[in-house]
C-alpha cells in the first residue's frame, strides 16, 4: 500500500537510520518513465567502494524493483524509502512532482519533502453563504474530497409583529444548525487529516456566525484578516495565491524574530555550526534555512558522528571511513526528531549574509 504525502510522518521517518549508508531513498517523478532512475542506479551501484554498503544497495535495489512490478498501476510522481537491513519499505505519492533523484545515506532523505510541507501546509476551506456551504481539505495543492452542507437560510423579512420575532427565532436556529454542521465537518477533518489553518469566505452573516460558534483549538487556525472576493472567477487560484503570500510572510517574522533576538544576545544562533550544535541537544525551537543553501558534511562509520565540513577523515576519533551527507537533510532530520519548527526562506538577504542558516532557542 501507498499513502499520500499529506499522511508521511516525517517524525517518525527522521528517527529511523543505521550507522551505514543502508537506506535507499528514490524520487521517480514519472513512474511511467524510469530511464533516468535506472541510469543512476546502476551509476551508483559502481562507485560505492564500501563491500558492505555495496551488498545492501543491491537489495535494496532488488526490493525496488520487486516493488515495482507489484504495483504496476501507479501513475504519477513518488518516493521510495528502502532498507533491506532493516526491512522497511514505505513509498508515498507526491502530489508536487520532485524530480528524478536517487539517494543512498544513513536514514531516509526527506528534505525534498519537508520542503514541500512548508511551502503548501494543510489547510481547510469553507466557502460558505445562506444557501450552502462547501468544506474542502487542501493538501500540498491538491483538493481532497468535500463536502456540500446546505443552509438554505433564508432572507430576513419585514412582517412586523410577532409573526416577525417568530421568524426570526426560527431563522436564528436555522442558522446555528448550519453553522455546527459545518463546525461538525471542520472536526471531522481535522481528525483525518491534522490541517493547520483555515481560510473562510463568503457571506458575512454566516461567517460571524461561525467565527462566534467556532471552538477555540479551531478558532486558533482562523485566518481572518484576509479577504477574498467570492465574486473572483477562480477561487482555489486566490487562495492558492493567499497562501504563498502568507508563508513568505510566516519566514520573515521567523528571521525578525531570530534578529532581534540575535542582536540581544539573547536566545538565537547563526551559521551551521552554531545551530547543528544546539539542535543535537535539543534546544533549538525552530530553524530557518535559505532554500537554496546546500552545505556538505561527513558522518564517521566508525563512532557515527556528524561533522558539519568536507574533510577525509573524522577529526574525533580520526578514522578515514566516512561518508559526505547533505547537511540540510541532517538538520532537516534533527529538526523533527526535537519536534524543532523548519522553515525554508525563500530570499531573506540578511540570512544569506549571516551564513544561509539561523534559528530560535528554546533555553
Ligand atoms: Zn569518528
Amino acid at each position: 500500500m501507498y499513502n499520500m504525502i499529506s499522511e508521511i510522518d516525517l517524525r517518525e521517518l527522521s528517527k529511523i537510520s543505521s550507522k551505514d549508508r543502508a537506506f535507499l531513498t528514490v524520487y521517480v517523478e514519472d513512474i511511467k518513465d524510469l530511464k533516468t532512475i535506472n541510469q543512476r542506479l546502476e551509476n551508483l551501484g559502481h562507485v560505492i567502494a564500501n563491500d558492505y554498503e555495496k551488498e545492501i544497495y543491491n537489495e535494496n535495489i532488488k526490493l525496488l524493483h520487486e516493488l515495482l512490478k507489484k504495483e504496476i498501476n501507479l501513475k504519477g510522481c513518488y518516493v521510495f524509502f528502502i532498507c533491506w537491513l532493516l526491512n522497511f519499505t514505505e513509498f508515498y505519492e507526491l502530489e508536487i512532482p520532485i524530480s528524478d533523484q536517487v539517494i543512498i545515506d544513513s536514514s531516509p532523505f526527506i528534505k525534498p519533502i519537508a520542503e514541500i510541507k512548508d511551502e503548501y501546509e494543510d489547510f481547510a476551506v469553507v466557502v460558505a453563504d445562506n444557501d450552502r456551504a462547501r468544506v474542502f481539505l487542501i493538501s500540498a495543492l491538491k483538493e481532497q474530497d468535500q463536502k456540500v452542507i446546505k443552509g438554505k437560510i433564508k432572507n430576513h423579512v419585514k412582517v412586523g409583529g410577532w409573526s416577525q420575532q417568530r421568524y426570526e427565532r426560527r431563522r436564528d436556529k436555522q442558522l446555528h444548525h448550519y453553522v455546527q454542521d459545518i463546525i461538525d465537518y471542520l472536526h471531522q477533518l481535522e481528525h483525518e487529516h491534522d490541517y493547520s489553518r483555515i481560510v473562510m469566505v463568503g457571506a458575512k452573516e454566516v461567517l460571524t456566525h461561525l467565527e462566534k460558534e467556532l471552538p477555540l483549538r479551531l478558532k486558533n487556525k482562523l485566518i481572518t484578516d484576509e479577504v477574498i472576493d467570492l465574486k473572483q472567477q477562480n477561487i482555489d487560484e486566490e487562495i492558492y495565491k493567499l497562501f504563498t503570500e502568507l508563508e513568505r510572510q510566516e519566514e520573515e517574522n521567523l528571521w525578525n524574530q531570530i534578529k532581534s533576538k540575535y542582536v540581544a544576545g539573547g536566545l538565537a544562533v547563526v551559521g551551521l555550526e552554531e545551530v547543528l550544535k544546539n539542535l543535537k541537544v535539543g534546544r533549538v525551537e525552530a530553524v530557518l534555512v535559505d532554500r537554496n543553501y546546500q552545505p556538505q558534511g561527513i558522518r564517521c562509520r566508525n563512532c557515527g558522528n556528524l561533522i558539519p565540513e568536507e574533510v577525509d577523515k573524522c577529526p574525533l576519533c580520526n578514522s578515514e571511513d566516512v561518508f559526505s551527507v547533505d547537511l540540510v537533510n541532517e538538520i532537516t532530520e534533527w529538526a523533527y526528531k526535537t519536534s524543532a519548527l523548519i522553515e525554508y526562506a525563500d530570499n531573506i538577504e540578511e540570512l544569506k549574509k549571516l551564513g544561509s542558516i539561523a534559528a530560535l532557542l528554546r533555553f
